[in-house]
């Protein structure tokens, strides 16, 4: 390591607690080679004004439907197989990287199939074992994404590192929905990813998986990749949290199906938990309690735009529910309606 490089470690390594910023990207924002390679950018930003970043990421949309088919059926493997390899094809990486790459990938592809198998195998005498290989059948959608997001990041010349969850956040046995030991997973996260904070390397972790004391893969419950965001955030005593959406953020109902639908420019974790938005899973919120966390909700295809900003104690400006009683007082639509109602359209 250069020395140059040395010395902005040492002042990262200062900072990195009070400037840290987590992003999730969900399974939306990493559907293809095109949203990949987009969502790499949006990093490489960051990485370059110097901010330390941790990524999380769900698997590509749609993989974890089709692993979970994969272990009930026959599912065909060729289309998983080939939405990831068509990534990694499309990556500006040289021959020798991408095979590397490729053998990572196939390793996983080995790996989901011989589990499924096996929970095929055992799903009618024993559901219980059944479960626990289908964990690690679904657990493969992230480890698959991360790999190729790392090696995207790369190409972008933005230093990074794959990590598996399972690694570094500790469950009980409850395949299938397992539940984090708060304390054995912060010291593995922080002894784990803070040194390549302060190596300036991006971790490139999954969301949704995490393992055992005795090391067996589990996973946190369908859609759950925002909570391990959310709790890997709190661990490494984040300053902000961005969920990388397709939606420009909250809304008090669908907008799409709703003229009405009111933009929520700021909330609290409370109130958002209490409305059980699709966006946003509400276990999410849980570590966020009683912390001075900010969380955006952003769309990751405008992402100049400002988003919903979550915090635990509502700050200075408007909320939705302050912007609602101010309907009813006014009969009038409220300025930030109109903003993001011209945003919408
Ligand atoms: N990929 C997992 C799922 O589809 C986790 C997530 O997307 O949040 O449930
Ligand atoms: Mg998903």
């Amino acid at each position: 390591m250069s020395i140059e490089r040395n010395r902005t470690a040492l002042s990262i390594e200062k900072e990195h607690t009070r400037e840290l910023t987590v992003m999730k990207f969900g399974g939306a924002s990493l559907e293809n080679a095109a949203a990949i390679s987009h969502a790499a950018l949006l990093v490489r930003n960051e990485y370059r004004w110097g901010r330390p970043t941790v990524l999380v990421l769900s698997a590509m949309r749609n993989v974890t439907d089709m692993l979970e088919k994969l272990c009930e059926s026959t599912e065909p493997f060729e289309d998983l197989m080939e939405k990831h390899n068509a990534v990694l094809r499309s990556l500006n990486l040289s021959d020798a990287q991408k095979f590397l790459v490729q053998q990572e990938l196939n390793s996983t592809y080995h790996e989901a199939i011989r589990n499924a198998l096996l929970a095929q195998r055992y799903g009618v005498e024993n559901p219980t074992t059944a479960l626990e290989y289908r964990d690690r059948v679904l657990s493969c959608g992230e480890r698959l994404v991360v790999r190729l997001f790392t090696a995207a990041l790369r190409a972008n010349d933005v230093p990074a590192q794959t990590i598996d969850s399972s690694e570094i956040i500790q469950t009980d046995n409850t395949f299938g929905e397992a539940i984090p030991d708060l304390q054995t997973s912060f010291n593995r996260t922080v002894k784990k990813i803070n040194p390549l904070i302060q190596q300036i390397i991006v971790p490139v972790i999954t969301g949704f998986v995490g393992s055992t004391v005795d090391g067996r893969i589990t996973t946190l419950g369908r859609n759950t990749s925002d909570y391990s965001a959310t709790l890997i955030g709190r661990f490494l005593g984040a300053k902000q949290i961005i969920l990388w959406k397709e939606v420009n953020g909250l809304y008090d109902k669908n907008p799409n199906a709703y003229e009405d639908a009111l933009f929520i420019d700021e909330a609290t974790f409370k109130k958002v938990a209490e409305m059980n938005s699709k966006v946003i899973h509400k276990k999410a919120f849980e570590p966020l309690y009683k912390t001075d966390i900010v969380v955006f909700i952003k769309n990751v295809k405008n992402p100049n735009g400002i988003g919903t900003k979550l915090t635990d104690e509502p700050s200075g400006s408007i909320t939705l529910f302050q912007l609602k009683q101010r309907m009813q007082e006014t009969g009038g639509v409220p300025r930030v309606w109109r903003i993001y109602k011209a945003d919408l359209f």
